[in-house]
């Protein structure tokens, strides 16, 4: 195997990727960015779905991939698989990764926002395989723990009990991007994914995702239930994800 140290923490991600193919971003490292540190979950529908988890700690994304995704559930613990650390940069990526690339797919972000941790030094908790964290974001709040379990790269993401735990399964109440307000499918669409991978993101979305819904084929003039608090058209049309090819997303921003 090459020597990639000279690439630090981010070896593995470039190494992985062919950037003059794949429409993610080739990242580098970032000097830590303030007290505010950027958490994104991104839906992955690649070999098999999985929500990837990244936490923002000394200038990469720390991340995690969670197959069955995050529970607000205390009683539920979830299987976090730690994968390589990703660029900040690839927090805005919402869009098709090409067939046969790594990761070849497509990608939701499914949630973002801030997070704080509880303790004092993040990378001893990380040594010793216990992270206490805080989420600020749409879907994920309140208190989190990651604990390694019997290997290295296995961990496990379970909530705290607090004022934001619950029974619910926001995988499945909660199923659109945070950006677009996209489903999988419509992520697929806008980027002219191909048949296959087209039907790959229809059943990565839930059965009752609005895209299949009675009342409209346009996932993005079905508004979400009142009681799940998605982001607001406002909110999305300050913070459009730069990646996103839409003529659609472009005529509402107009
Ligand atoms: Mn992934």
């Amino acid at each position: 195997m090459p020597d990639l140290s000279e690439f630090g923490t981010l070896a593995e991600y470039n190494r992985k990727r062919r950037f003059e193919v794949t429409p993610e971003p080739r990242g580098g490292r970032r000097r830590g960015g303030g007290p505010r540190r950027a958490f994104v979950v991104q839906k992955h529908r690649a070999t098999a779905l999985h929500y990837d988890v990244r936490l923002e700690h000394n200038g990469v994304m720390l991340s995690w991939a969670v197959p069955k995704g995050p529970s607000p559930d205390p009683a539920v613990k979830r299987l976090a698989m730690m994968t390589e650390p990703h660029p900040l940069e690839y927090n805005d990526f919402e869009g098709v990764i090409p067939e046969g690339e790594y990761g070849g797919g497509i990608v939701m972000i499914w949630d973002r926002g801030t997070w704080e941790p509880e303790v004092p030094d993040v990378d001893r908790a990380l040594a010793r395989g216990d992270l206490k964290f805080t989420l600020h974001g749409r879907k994920l709040k309140g208190s989190w723990v990651l604990v390694r379990t019997r290997s290295e790269r296995q961990w496990l993401l379970i909530k705290h009990r607090d004022a934001a735990a619950s029974t619910d399964d926001l995988t499945v109440a909660r199923p659109l991007s945070v950006v677009s307000r996209r489903t999988m499918a419509g992520i697929a669409r806008a980027a002219g994914a191909s048949a296959r991978q087209l039907a790959l993101a229809q059943a990565a979305d839930p059965p009752r995702a609005p895209a299949t819904a009675s009342i409209g084929r346009d996932p993005a003039r079905v508004p979400a239930p009142a009681s799940t608090g998605e982001a607001s058209r406002s909110t999305i049309e300050s913070r459009p994800a730069r990646r996103i090819a839409s003529t659609r997303a472009k005529k509402r921003s107009a």
